[in-house]
């Protein structure tokens, strides 16, 4: 791999056979290039990127790379409009136009010499060998297949894939086809179709996330039944229900009382409802890469010295809230002892992940600071539907495990100290205890889950069986406790003894951890409903914020990635996320 950091210096380029057969290191970082990797049938794949192509075929290709460098002709003022793309594509390109150009005007040194070319081309960029073989299968792959453009996968999503207009006509035609059924999965679904991959050279399989980006980029919103196109329903029951029974009632009651924003900065309507204001804060995480614009350069030309990690590299996880009304979150609160963002190291032998303690210990301070600097609103904190921000009190009540029949059954919980924080392990872990399940209620009375005191089976669990019989179902008491495997069907709520508890109102509407806290503290906590990702407008301000973070001077230090990052958040203005 050494070969890959070196430059023109230690090569003669006399050790550049026109006809490239010494090209043939297995390794070759083609595997670097998204826009040459994957499994298409591209026939370029197999021998034919070690030939040389011929002229009249590099001629072609030629004229065709000057034309879409030129851009698009304005009309009748004349001139022309340079196509939009990244600096990465753009180098690229440029790189793979004197190729082409060294290689085929009679003129060159290097006419009718395919290796000798690349390696002159890249000379010109300030770049060796390695930078010759991309120019090479670069060339030779975009000879075979004009759509095949240096894609840059880790850069701004709009100028990925989209940047392909004959993507974005079949993307198109294919959501006007599925009409109002439009969702980030099927387009997920859409660019994996072999054919579709195929045509485009497609190679990596995009996020839901990403396609929510797309689908973003494309022009479609995501919004509610009252403006007409919310038909976005992951089918999944569960989450329609979610979404349309929980989320958008409790969206709508709040709404009346925001303030309305639109572009530029001016404030649509005042909020409908007079009263205190509702701000609503959307609480995100995200993971900047120390490497993210390294990956986007094409050559490495840090010393072989410090090679660049493979994988990730270094990374940080920042969380943060953003509003539409005051933009991110004031970082400090006037004491200086709490911060509303969170910054981690997350991998192995770091700082390990978010864990519902820190979301919960993030959120206190998150609250304090939204009171404290803006004590005329009201505050309404939005999350995601992920499991860390979902957890439950350890001895909420849960069907899940249970036993049918009545025994000692005791769970898992967190061991408490008297003021009632949890007691860490030496590691840091938090230190558990077996204990009882809380008892719960049911048609608004109380239920005991362990027979009482007097009982001849005292301070033993009921069993799923009794406690049904005690709700008034003896039918269902008598079904199996759990249906075989795979599992229960669909829709049924009352094959088996642990489904029918786990519908049941009390056991469906336990409150997490964080909407307890929330309850505590006089706020309101509101979950996304899953797969909803676009709803979160902060999305926009990691892109926004990521966009900038790569104008930042490159270093692969951790400390720098910090301070980058963080700074490249500073300064993302509001406008960006109102819309
Ligand atoms: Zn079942």
């Amino acid at each position: 791999m050494a070969e890959r950091y070196g430059t023109a210096d230690d090569i003669s380029i006399h050790s550049i056979n026109p006809v490239p057969s010494h090209y043939s290191d297995p390794d070759d970082d083609l595997d670097d290039d998204p826009s040459l990797n994957g499994d298409t049938n591209n026939p370029t794949r197999d021998g034919k990127l070690r030939e040389a192509p011929t002229l009249p075929a590099a001629e072609a290709a030629l004229r065709d790379i000057r034309e879409f460098l030129r851009g698009i002709p304005r009309g009748k003022g004349g001139g022309y409009t340079p196509p939009q793309m990244d600096t990465f594509k753009r180098y690229r390109m440029d790189g793979m136009r004197s190729l082409l150009a060294l290689y085929t005007n009679p003129l060159s040194k290097t006419y009718g010499k395919w290796g000798a070319s690349s390696l002159q081309a890249a000379l010109t960029l300030n770049h060796g060998r390695y930078c010759a073989r991309q120019l090479c299968k670069l060339s030779r792959a975009y000879i075979y297949d004009r759509t095949v453009l240096p894609l840059n996968p880790y850069g701004d999503w709009n100028e990925t894939m989209l940047v392909d207009e004959d993507l974005c006509t079949d993307v198109n035609a294919y959501l006007q086809e599925i009409g109002s059924h439009i969702t980030a999965e099927k387009l997920v679904e859409f660019l994996t179709r072999p054919e579709i991959k195929e045509k485009h050279g497609i190679t990596k399989k995009i996020s839901t996330r990403t396609a929510c980006r797309y689908l973003q980029a494309l022009g479609y919103r995501f919004t509610h039944a009252k403006k007409g196109m919310y038909t976005d329903g992951h089918e999944r029951v569960d989450v329609v229900d979610y979404r349309d029974n929980i989320f958008i009632p409790a969206w709508e009651r709040l709404e009346v009382r925001m303030r309305n924003w639109k572009q530029n900065n001016v404030m649509e309507c005042e909020p409908s409802t007079p009263g205190r204001r509702i701000v609503v804060w959307f609480h995100d995480e995200t993971i900047y890469y120390a490497n993210d614009r390294r990956r986007r350069a094409w050559y490495h030309k840090a010393a072989p010295a410090k090679p660049y990690a493979k994988g990730e590299g270094a990374s940080l996880m920042i969380a943060w809230y953003v509003s539409a009304d005051y933009g991110l979150m004031q970082v400090t609160s006037r004491d200086g002892k709490r911060s509303s963002r969170r910054v981690m190291k997350p991998g192995k032998n770091r700082d390990g992940y978010f864990t519902n303690e820190d979301i919960l210990d993030q959120f206190q301070d998150a609250v304090a600071i939204a009171k404290e600097e803006y004590p005329d609103d009201d505050h309404v904190f939005v999350y995601d539907n992920a499991t860390t921000h979902l957890k439950r009190p350890d001895d909420a009540v849960s069907s899940t495990k249970m036993p049918k029949f009545p025994k000692t059954w005791l769970i898992d919980v967190t061991k408490r100290d008297t003021l009632g924080q949890p007691v860490k392990k030496a590691d840091g872990s938090i230190e558990k205890i077996k204990g009882r399940m809380r008892d719960t209620t049911f048609n608004g009375q109380p239920q005991a889950l362990y027979f009482p005191n007097g009982h001849p089976r005292a301070g033993q669990f009921k069993g799923m069986q009794n406690l049904i019989r005690e709700r008034g179902f003896p039918d269902i008491a008598l079904k199996n406790a759990e249906c075989k495997k795979p599992k229960c069907k669909d829709g049924v709520k009352d094959c088996c003894c642990r489904r029918f508890l786990y519908y049941q109102s009390d056991f469906v509407n336990v409150d997490s951890n964080l909407e307890l806290l929330a309850k505590s503290l006089g706020v309101v906590v509101i979950f996304l409903p899953k797969f909803h990702c676009e709803l979160n407008p902060i999305e926009q301000c990691w892109g926004y914020g990521k966009r900038l973070y790569r104008f930042f001077p490159e270093s692969s230090r951790e400390d720098q990635l910090e301070i980058n990052a963080l700074a490249s958040l500073s300064d993302i203005p509001l406008d960006s996320i109102r819309r």
